[in-house]
């Protein structure tokens, strides 16, 4: 909590327009940044880090859960990234893994052929009203604070800075206590075909056995076939929007990470090295934004539709211990829509909100936050902009039926 405030009263150069202007180039920010820049509007993206691909590339998060239906900007990527991956049925669920590191010149190079602007190091500061519409936010770049105007704003930041900042109602975590899913400092390993020597620095923890490890259980992918190994094994509470919390986590975070791997070299992979650990660590949950709907655990279970479905999932709920303890919650799903509604942020014009940070519940958030899934949130989104800025309606009130039109001629199916 600030202890006491300051007053910033200053004018700051605007550095670029753009009809769309994105916040955050995470699945949600690049899926929308394509689809905006495909409808015929200059899209420009503002990331905070130095890459493309959010917790999928910056925290290594490097296989995709399966969503049921693969379509739309989700599907045309695993197409073009990772052919192999590819059903022939549209109805089946992939869970493929992939290179972060590929994963992150792929979408450079996607981005740039779709002719889309990406501003690296420059970081969502503040947002800028006029009454209760979004005109500019303001960021920290590498020249300073530098604004950046546009028509409509799509907030991918996956904390929902730019709502929050705006002035849109965010909810944090539990409904009862406000925890989130706790944080995972991803790492891999990598066969070297000979025995390697355990290895545990000065402050680390011996764990002698399956149930002293952070999550109680084993948690890694080895299906890229090259000997590596990717390790989904730390778990550390807190809230990653919070400054002391992300704090506390970063540390925490990597001491785990060279005690599991310690473990796994004492136990079933004696031939292995760490060899990558995330530049930084993984967040699932932060804030959600108060939108025109609230995805709820009963729209899930139900397997409920809407009208102004823009996104369909059948990832189960799987809700990572908000305590820190062991338990993971996890329960099958049939499948669900998300609607148009979610996206949109109550009392704020000019914005909408793509991603995790969309309006759900903590349990309902636990589901829709995969990857692909915020991909296709995003590519609604872009596309639901350029409607809005073509047609000049609100966003609210852009026609469903054209919204449809335009995502069918990109590609995305819906299932009835
Ligand atoms: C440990 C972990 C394991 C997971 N496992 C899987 C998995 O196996 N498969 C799967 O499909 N999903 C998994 N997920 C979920 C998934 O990775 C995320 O929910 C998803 O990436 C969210 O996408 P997003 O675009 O909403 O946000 P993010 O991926 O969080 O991207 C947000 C982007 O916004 C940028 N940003 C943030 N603040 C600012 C700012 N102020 N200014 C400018 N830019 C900003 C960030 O740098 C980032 O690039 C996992 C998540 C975690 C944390």
């Amino acid at each position: 909590m600030p202890k006491h405030e300051v007053i910033l009263e200053r004018s700051v150069p605007v550095y670029d327009q753009a009809e769309v202007v994105v916040i955050g180039g995470g699945p949600a920010g690049t899926a929308a940044a394509i689809s905006a820049t495909r409808s015929g509007k200059k899209t420009i993206v503002l990331e905070h880090s130095a890459q493309l691909g959010g917790m999928g590339t910056l925290a290594n998060v490097s296989v995709f859960m399966g969503v049921g239906n693969v379509t739309g900007i989700y599907r045309e990527i695993i197409s073009e990234f990772l052919p192999a991956a590819l059903p022939e049925s549209h109805h089946q669920s992939i869970w493929p893994e992939y290179s972060p590191f590929e994963m992150r010149h792929y979408l450079n190079t996607k981005l740039e052929k779709e002719g889309v602007q990406v501003y690296f190091h420059t970081s969502f500061a503040a947002a800028v009203m006029d009454g209760p519409r979004l005109t500019a936010v303001v960021a920290n770049t590498r020249e300073g604070l530098r604004a950046f105007a546009g028509s409509v704003f799509i907030d991918c930041t996956g904390d929902a800075r730019v709502a929050g900042d705006a002035g849109v109602p965010l909810h944090t975590g539990r409904e009862e206590d406000g925890l989130t899913q706790p944080m995972t400092l991803m790492f891999m390993m990598q066969d070297t075909g000979k025995p390697v020597e355990p290895h545990l620095p000065e402050g680390c923890y011996f764990y002698e056995k399956v149930e002293d490890l952070p999550q109680g259980r084993h948690l890694y992918w080895g299906g890229r076939g090259d000997g590596s190994l990717l390790v989904n094994m730390t778990r550390v509470k807190g809230n990653g929007a919070s400054i002391e919390d992300i704090n506390y986590a970063e540390k925490e975070g990597l001491r785990q990470v060279f005690s599991v791997a310690n473990y796994l070299q004492r136990t079933n992979h004696p031939t292995y090295a760490l060899s990558h650990i995330a530049p930084q660590i993984g967040v699932r949950e932060t804030n959600q934004i108060e939108g025109r709907y609230t995805l709820t655990e009963d729209d899930l279970v139900n397997s409920r539709r809407f009208e102004d479905v823009v996104a369909q999932t059948n990832y189960e709920i799987d809700i990572h211990n908000p305590t820190g303890g062991t338990h993971t919650d996890e329960r099958k799903l049939d499948g669900y829509d998300i609607p148009y509604r979610c996206m949109l942020p109550k009392h704020v014009e000019g914005l909408i909100v793509a991603g995790r940070c969309i309006s759900a519940t903590h349990v309902a958030m636990s589901s829709m936050r995969v990857q692909a899934t915020c991909y296709a949130l995003g590519q609604a989104a872009g596309t639901a902009a350029a409607i809005a800025i073509d047609t000049g309606s609100p966003l609210p009130d852009i026609s469903i039926p054209l919204l449809h039109e335009r995502l069918a001629e990109q590609g995305v199916v819906f299932k009835s």
